[in-house]
């Protein structure tokens, strides 16, 4: 069976590396021959692509904990689609597979690894293995729970608290009897805090330097954050380190504000001293084996009704670099998510 009778594998290069925000100009689109699996390989026909900030970080040449892309490379997306020609067994055609692959029609890749089958029916959209049941769900438990380590009755601080990640570390902190206070852009998100996500306070970080943040988190915390997850970097991390108790335990998880400029760096470090603290920065892959156990959990929670996510969806792969672009304005509500075909394997 052919998951796709596609002929042709629009893909999106990056034609040459961003300087700040990207621009439609730092990439190329263009359309090749669908590939073929070698032995061991299989080709997927991608229906979704995870949009992700870390994916920015990949386009500089600096080096992280992956390669950059080069110039002229498709840009890597992890995606979810049905196997569309396969060179292994366990394998077959038809059956939806995910893969670190990138933003086109067809990612060929060798199975296993990065590369597993998912089975469509566990869950109720396929696309929650790229929202609560992947990276970004098990981010938000093992990022708190193994770096947070919160314990009943501290105040858990969250910055990019209405985001894909912030959204469930302040809920799985609530299930593990904390306060919560999350910091978003704008009245709309930070009602999505309180009404939505559980939130305790809410913040509006727009418009305020560090000192009016510093006052609002102390508002918000008068006794003081034990547990800062860290997504955005900048005045907001400056603001909550002047608020650290005792003790502190602060998961740097990522640095959004900082992805598209120079970084300024943290530059209330010294609290970690006076207080005692510890910052740590964490991978999602670094619980790689754990993976499983994390779902597990974070399913019983969704089962209860005790998780709410949000999953943001936009239309075709031509809409690649735009919805990419509101990861950085804030116009995400929940987990960006590119649909590149339909069910039937058309292009969305
Ligand atoms: P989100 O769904 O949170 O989307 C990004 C959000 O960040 C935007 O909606 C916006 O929210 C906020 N934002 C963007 N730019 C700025 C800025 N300059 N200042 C303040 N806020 C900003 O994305 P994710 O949940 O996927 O990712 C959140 C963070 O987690 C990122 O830093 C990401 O790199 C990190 N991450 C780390 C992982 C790891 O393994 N360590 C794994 C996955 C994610 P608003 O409207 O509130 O401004």
């Amino acid at each position: 069976m052919s998951a796709n009778p596609g002929s042709e594998n629009r893909r999106l290069l990056l034609h040459r590396r961003p300087e700040g925000i990207p621009t439609a100009a730092d990439f190329a689109h263009v359309s090749d021959a669908v590939p073929t699996p070698a032995e061991g390989e299989i080709v997927i026909r991608n229906h979704y692509a995870s949009l992700d900030p870390a994916m920015r970080g990949w386009m500089d040449a600096a080096p992280s904990y992956m390669p950059p892309i080069a110039l002229g490379d498709a840009v890597r997306a992890t995606v979810i689609g049905r196997i569309a020609a396969s060179g292994h067994p366990d394998f077959p055609e038809g059956r939806w597979a995910m893969t670190l692959g990138a933003l086109e029609d067809y990612s060929v890749a060798a199975a296993g690894g990065f590369t597993q089958l998912i089975d469509a029916d566990a869950v109720p959209s396929v696309t929650n293995y790229l929202s609560v049941f992947g990276a970004v769900g098990l981010t938000a438990y093992f990022g708190l729970l193994r770096i947070g380590r919160p314990t009943p009755g501290d105040t858990v601080l969250v910055t990019g608290a209405a985001g894909a990640v912030g959204s469930l570390v302040g809920q799985i902190a609530k299930i593990k009897g904390c306060r919560t206070v999350g910091i978003a852009g704008g009245p709309e998100k930070c009602a999505r805090l309180t009404e939505r996500y559980g939130y305790d306070a809410a913040i509006d970080y727009r418009d305020k330097d560090v000192s009016a943040l510093d006052a609002a988190i102390r508002d918000a915390a008068p006794d003081g954050v034990d547990v800062i997850f860290e997504n955005v970097g900048g005045d907001i991390f400056d603001a909550g380190l002047l608020n650290l108790n005792e003790g502190a335990r602060v998961a740097l998880c990522g640095l959004i504000s900082e992805y598209n400029r120079e970084p300024v760096g943290a530059r209330n470090l010294w609290q970690l001293i006076v207080k005692s603290a510890r910052i740590e920065g964490f991978l999602i892959r670094d619980f790689l084996d754990e993976f499983a156990s994390g779902a597990v959990e974070m399913g019983s929670w969704l089962a209860d009704g005790r998780l709410a996510f949000d999953e943001h969806v936009e239309l075709g792969l031509d809409q690649a670099v735009p919805a990419f672009l509101k990861l950085f304005s804030g116009a995400n509500n929940g987990k960006m998510i590119l649909q590149i075909a339909n069910d039937d394997g058309s292009a969305a």
